[in-house]
This record gives C-alpha cells, sequence and structure tokens, in this order.
C-alpha cells in the first residue's frame, strides 16, 4: 500500500510502498478515504525537538482520519464490513486509576497513532475496534477526516456552560475558529476571536459569526466596550499557544471568569500568578478529546446543524502530500485534507 512515512530524522516525509497492517483479533483495518494534515504532522515534518523526542523512526504518520471498515478481527463484534468509520487516535491502556473509572482520556499510558505509532496517512490503517468511532450518513469522509480536530475543539469549548455567556477565543487555527463555530451553536452571546494573522480572522468570519480581532492592531479592551460589556469575558478559550495571548485573556476576563488551556505554549513561560488568584479565575487543561462523550457530542451536533466545513480550505490528492504540508505550514490556510482514493 501507499503510505507517507517519516523515513529519516530529518525534516520532510516520504511516500514509501508498505505492506497492509495485518490486524490482531482485537483490531479492524480500516481502507482509508480521506486524511487531515494537523498542526503536529507540520512538527514532525520540519523535525522540531518535540518530534526528534516523540517519534520513532521510520514511521507512517498522520491522526486525523475517515474510511472504512474492510476486515475485522476475529473478537470484534457489533462492526461490520463496509461501515464508514473514524476513530479516536489515542490508544489507551486499561489498568490505570483513571481507566479502570472510565475517564479514558485520562488515561497516562496514551500512545498516539501516527506519533508513536503507525499512523493513518496510508492505504489502509489496523485500528483497535475500540476506537471506530462509525460514521452516520450525514457525516461525510471529508468531515469524518477532521473530527479528531473538532473533537479538541469541542472538548474545550464544552469545558465550561457558554450558553448566554460572552466568550474569548484566543487563536484563529482551525481549531480556535471551529471552537468559536461550536460557541455559537451552543448559544453563546458574543464570541471574540483573536489572531495577528488576518487570514486567519477572514476564514473565522466565514465559518461561524464571529467578532474578529487582530491583537496587533486593536485592543482588547475597545472591543469590549464596542461590544457594550460592562465588566469582560465570562470564558476564555486559549487556542493559540501563545504567551501574549493568554495575558491579555487573563486581562480581559470578569472576576470569576473561566479559561480552558488548549494551545500548547513552546516551553516554560510566566504567568502573573497574582492576578489569576485576585480574579479568582478557574483554569482547565485540555488535552485530546474525551473518549467517547466528545465524539457522542459532536456528531450529534454535526447531525443539528453545526457546518464546519467552511474551514477545510484545501483539499489534494494524497501523492500531491508535500503541496499539502506547503499550504498548512504556510498560515494561510484552514484544514487541509489529503484523497486517499
Ligand atoms: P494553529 O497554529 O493553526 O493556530 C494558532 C493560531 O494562533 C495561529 O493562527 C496564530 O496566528 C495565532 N496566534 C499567534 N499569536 C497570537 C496572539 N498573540 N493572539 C492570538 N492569536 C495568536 O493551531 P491549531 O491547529 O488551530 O491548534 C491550536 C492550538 O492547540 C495549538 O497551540 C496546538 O498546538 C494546540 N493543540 C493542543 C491539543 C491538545 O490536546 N491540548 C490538541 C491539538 C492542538
Ligand atoms: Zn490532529
Amino acid at each position: 500500500m501507499k503510505a507517507l512515512q517519516k523515513s529519516r530524522p530529518e525534516p520532510g516525509l516520504w511516500q514509501i510502498e508498505a505492506p497492509v497492517p495485518e490486524i490482531s483479533p482485537d483490531e479492524v483495518l480500516i481502507r482509508v478515504r480521506k486524511t487531515g494534515i494537523c498542526g503536529t504532522d507540520i512538527h514532525i515534518w520540519n523535525w522540531d525537538d518535540w518530534a526528534a523526542r516523540t517519534v520513532p523512526v521510520p514511521l507512517i504518520t498522520g491522526h486525523e482520519f475517515a474510511g472504512e471498515i474492510v476486515a475485522l478481527g476475529r473478537n470484534v463484534t457489533g462492526l461490520e464490513v463496509g461501515q464508514r468509520c473514524s476513530g479516536e487516535g489515542h490508544l489507551i491502556g486499561h489498568d490505570s486509576r483513571q481507566s479502570r473509572a472510565g475517564k479514558f482520556h485520562l488515561d497516562p499510558e496514551t500512545r498516539g497513532i501516527g506519533v508513536n505509532e503507525p499512523g493513518a496517512f496510508a492505504e489502509y490503517l489496523a485500528l483497535p475496534a475500540f476506537n471506530v468511532v462509525p460514521l452516520p450518513d450525514a457525516i461525510d469522509d471529508e468531515i469524518g477526516a477532521i473530527l479528531d480536530p473538532l473533537g479538541n475543539a469541542v472538548h474545550t469549548a464544552l469545558s465550561f456552560d457558554l450558553v448566554g455567556e460572552d466568550v474569548l477565543i484566543t487563536g484563529a487555527g482551525p481549531i480556535g475558529i471551529m471552537a468559536a463555530a461550536v460557541a455559537r451553536h451552543v448559544g453563546a452571546r458574543h464570541v471574540v476571536i483573536t489572531d495577528v494573522n488576518p487570514a486567519r480572522l477572514d476564514l473565522a468570519t466565514q465559518v461561524a459569526d464571529v467578532v474578529p480581532v487582530n491583537v496587533a492592531q486593536e485592543d482588547l479592551a475597545a472591543v469590549k466596550s464596542r461590544l457594550r460589556m460592562r465588566e469582560g469575558f465570562d470564558v476564555g478559550l486559549e487556542m493559540s499557544g501563545n504567551q501574549t495571548a493568554l495575558d491579555q485573556m487573563v486581562e480581559n476576563l470578569v472576576m470569576g471568569g473561566r479559561i480552558a488551556l488548549l494551545g500548547i505554549p513552546p516551553g516554560k513561560s510566566p504567568v502573573d500568578w497574582s492576578r489569576i488568584v485576585f480574579k479568582a479565575i478557574t483554569i482547565k487543561g485540555v488535552y485530546g478529546r474525551e473518549i467517547f462523550e466528545t465524539w457522542y457530542k459532536m456528531i450529534a451536533m454535526l447531525e443539528n446543524g453545526l457546518n464546519v466545513r467552511p474551514v477545510i480550505t484545501h483539499r489534494f490528492a494524497a501523492q500531491d502530500f508535500a503541496r499539502g504540508f506547503e499550504v498548512m505550514a504556510s498560515g494561510q490556510s484552514g484544514k487541509v485534507v489529503l484523497d486517499w482514493g
């Protein structure tokens, strides 16, 4: 089969011919149809310090996918050959305290397909049946291929009650933009999204009814008064990984405001803790998606009018993956989807 592999510990990905993976009794074999390129895949392409520390070489990469089940391991029940599916790319253990409490997304031994284990940038993927999420007809393969990052957005956005609340999202990357659409869908009042990249803010306005703010040019305090917000934002969703954005968020939150942090800062970054204390702010770190609560909720929302399709700005055939990575790395795109035929 064709696959994209990190073959050498250096920048790039290489298309290879690999054997179709064998499945164990608890796994299914999936014929991959569409895959999404993630920021994580860009880190792996660039072979930065994180990637060099984390990713074994050689490895077939990629973790955002949709496809069709073509074979079932002998222990698998409840799934069928021919069924369309996506799936959770975090492979969890079942022995930890959190796993045994049913909080699978908090298992400390999580391993990621396409990061630690063979991934989805391939014609075929072997996945534990446990991780498979069947897709209803209403969700086509390209939306199925972006459920992983949509899940990050949904998990973060649903961390706190947003109904009637003023929400600040820092970072209009694909995940920040999808979080804005979710915040709108569940009934937030004002949804303000910040970035320093005009193309990204433009895209945000095409996907959701948001107030875009270029923080390189406009001050958030001015935006608050323009929107007649008396005190500040009720909830902040940090989706840039940028220190300045977090500082601005804390500055512009109400007393007792709540922050969900998804963005990953590059290293240790200073935080003015006294401001957090005196404003009585609650901060929640968010990792991945809730397995499988987030999946149920996002599929239900997609079946009931949540539309994130405009966040997909580019589509390429899998063999043109290098173009796809170039577009994704340029910062001028939303989601980029590869077609595996
Ligand atoms: P992205 O890099 O495409 O988007 C981040 C955006 O933040 C960019 O558009 C950038 O221009 C913008 N930005 C930079 N400085 C800013 C500032 N000062 N104020 C506002 N915006 C600013 O990333 P993405 O794929 O949308 O992911 C969002 C974040 O979530 C990233 O940090 C990513 O690493 C992280 N992430 C975390 C998890 C998790 O499980 N915690 C999972 C996926 C992604
Ligand atoms: Zn991803």
